[in-house]
C-alpha cells in the first residue's frame, strides 16, 4: 500500500490521518508526547505566585508541558498545544462553523460539516449548570441587545463536572479533542510516532520524497508517497521554510484581551469556559477565567473564586510571520480599535452588573488561533493544493485559512482536513 506521512496530531492532522488510513498506510509524526492534564490546584498556583517565581508565561511549560507559550516583541503571549491532540487538548471545546472566508473564495464544506456532525457530539446542554454569575452576565447581554448565544461545545456534556479546567485538559475526558481521531486512525492501522519533530520535507523535482525527523541529536529520513503537513499555524510555515518553500507574511493569531472584576463568589474558575458568546463586527465576547493572567499577571490579584472575567477575541489583520523560532506580529490600528471597542462593551456589561469602571483590571494580551501563511485562493478552491508545493505535498491545518475567522476554528480546520484527505485519496 502507498505510504503517507501526516505531520502533527491536532485538529487538522488527526482528521486527515483518519481520512487517509486505508487508502494509504499512514504514519503520524508528532513532535510532542502523550497529553497529561495540568495537575496543580489553583491555591497552589496562588502560593507559587506569591513567591514571585511565576513572572514569565513561558515558564508554564515546566508546570504544564502540553502548553507551549511564546511572546512577540510587543509582549503578546502566543499559545499553542504541543503533543498528541495538539491545541485541541487545551481548547475550551467550542465547536462552531467559521468558514465565511472559505465560502467567499468558492469553497463549500457542507458535506464535511454534515459528516462531522455525526462524528463529533456538539451541544449546549451545559447551560443547565451555569453558575449565577454566568446567568447574570447572559441576562445583561440580552438586556443590552447583544444577542448572546449559548456556546456549542464538543464533547459529552453528561460527563462534564463543570470544573472549569477545560483549557488545562479535561480531567473527565468529557471534552472532545482530536486524540479521539488519532485513536480511530490507529484502530484502522495507522502508526503514531511521538517525540518526532519534523524538520523539513525532502524534494526531488516536482515530488516530495519524504521528511527529515529529529530524534535527539540524530536525524532520520522517512520516505513517503504522500506528505501532509498539519503542524499548526506556527509549525507548518517553519517546516515549509526549512524545505525552501516561501510562505506569505499573512499570519493571523486572533488576539485576546480579558477584562475582569472582583466579584465575590463568582466561581467562574469552576464553570465551563466560554459558556456563551456575543458576536460583534470583528470580535467576540465571552465569559472566561483567564488562567494565564491569573498565573502570571501581577494586576490579576483577586482570589480565583472571586474573579469574574470577560474575553474579547478579535479577527486580526493578516500581517505577521513565523520564521524559525521567531514570530513577528504587530497589531495594526484596526486590530487595536477592535480590541478597544470590545473592552468598552465589556466595561458597559460590568457597569450594569454593578462594578465601577475604575475597579476593572485588564489581562495579558494573548493569542492562540494562528494560521494564514499559505492561504487558499479561488485558484485552489478545487484542489486545496498550492502551486508552490510539490504535487504530493499537502497542508491540512489553519495555514490554509484565507483570513482570520475571529472565532473558534477547530471544526472548520477539521472540515478542511477531511476535504484534503478525500482529495489525496482520489489522486
Ligand atoms: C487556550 C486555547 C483555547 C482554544 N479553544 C478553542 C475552542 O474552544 N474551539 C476552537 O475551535 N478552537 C480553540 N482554540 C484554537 C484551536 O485549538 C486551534 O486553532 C486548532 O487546534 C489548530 O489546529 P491545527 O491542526 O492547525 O494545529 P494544532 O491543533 O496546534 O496541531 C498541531 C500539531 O502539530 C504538532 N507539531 C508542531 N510542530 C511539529 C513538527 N515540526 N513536527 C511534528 N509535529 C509538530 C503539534 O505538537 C500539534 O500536535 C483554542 C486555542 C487555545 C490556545
Amino acid at each position: 500500500m502507498r505510504k503517507a506521512i501526516v505531520v502533527g496530531t491536532g485538529a487538522g492532522g488527526a482528521t486527515v490521518a483518519r481520512e487517509l488510513q486505508g487508502n494509504f498506510d499512514v504514519t503520524m509524526l508528532e513532535a510532542g508526547s502523550e497529553f497529561r492534564p495540568f495537575s496543580l490546584s489553583l491555591p497552589m498556583i496562588g502560593q507559587l505566585k506569591r513567591t514571585g517565581l511565576l513572572r514569565d508565561e513561558r515558564a508554564i511549560r515546566f508546570l504544564f508541558p502540553a502548553m507551549n507559550v511564546g511572546r512577540t516583541r510587543e509582549r503578546m503571549v502566543l499559545v499553542n498545544g504541543i503533543g498528541v491532540g495538539g491545541t485541541t487538548t487545551i481548547a475550551t471545546g467550542n465547536g462552531i462553523r467559521a468558514d465565511g472566508a472559505l465560502k467567499n473564495i468558492g469553497i463549500n464544506l457542507d458535506p464535511e460539516f454534515a459528516a462531522l456532525e455525526s462524528e463529533v457530539p456538539v451541544s449546549t446542554a451545559h447551560q443547565r449548570w451555569w453558575r449565577p454569575a454566568t446567568i447574570r452576565l447572559f441576562e445583561i447581554c440580552q438586556e443590552m441587545n447583544l444577542a448572546p448565544l449559548p456556546m456549542p461545545k464538543m464533547g459529552d456534556m453528561q460527563r462534564c463536572i463543570n470544573c472549569g479546567h477545560c483549557v488545562l485538559g479535561c480531567p473527565r475526558g468529557a471534552k472532545w479533542d482530536s486524540r479521539r481521531f488519532v485513536d480511530s486512525a490507529r484502530a484502522a492501522g495507522a502508526t503514531l510516532v511521538t517525540g518526532s519533530p519534523v524538520e523539513r520535507v525532502v524534494f526531488s523535482g516536482s515530488r516530495a520524497l519524504g521528511v527529515i525527523v529529529r530524534k535527539g541529536l540524530r536525524k532520520r529520513f522517512i520516505r513517503a508517497d504522500l506528505v501532509v503537513l498539519a503542524a499548526g499555524g506556527f509549525g507548518t510555515p517553519v517546516i515549509l521554510e526549512n524545505s525552501g518553500v516561501e510562505c506569505e507574511k499573512r499570519l493571523f493569531v486572533d488576539p485576546v484581551l480579558c477584562v475582569a472584576a472582583n466579584w465575590r463568589g463568582a466561581m467562574q474558575n469552576k464553570d465551563i469556559s466560554m459558556p456563551f458568546v456575543v458576536q460583534r463586527d470583528g470580535f467576540i465576547i465571552s465569559p472566561y477565567f483567564d488562567y494565564l493572567s491569573f498565573f502570571f499577571n501581577r494586576d490579576w490579584r483577586f482570589p480565583a473564586d472571586d474573579t469574574l472575567g470577560l474575553m474579547v477575541k478579535i479577527a486580526d489583520d493578516p500581517s505577521g510571520s513565523v520564521s524559525g523560532t521567531r514570530v513577528e506580529k504587530v497589531l495594526t490600528e484596526q486590530d487595536t480599535d477592535r480590541l478597544n471597542t470590545g473592552v468598552d462593551v465589556c466595561r458597559d456589561i460590568f457597569e450594569r452588573l454593578g462594578v465601577r469602571r475604575q475597579d476593572l483590571i485588564l489581562g495579558t494580551k494573548n493569542a492562540g488561533h494562528p494560521g494564514g501563511m499559505l492561504p487558499l485562493t479561488r485558484r485552489e478552491a478545487e484542489t486545496f493544493h498550492n502551486q508552490s508545493l510539490p504535487e504530493n505535498l499537502y497542508i491540512a491545518d489553519a495555514t490554509l485559512f484565507p483570513t482570520s475567522p475571529g472565532n473558534p476554528p477547530i471544526l472548520t480546520i477539521m472540515a478542511m482536513a477531511k476535504r484534503v484527505g478525500s482529495i489525496c485519496s482520489r489522486n
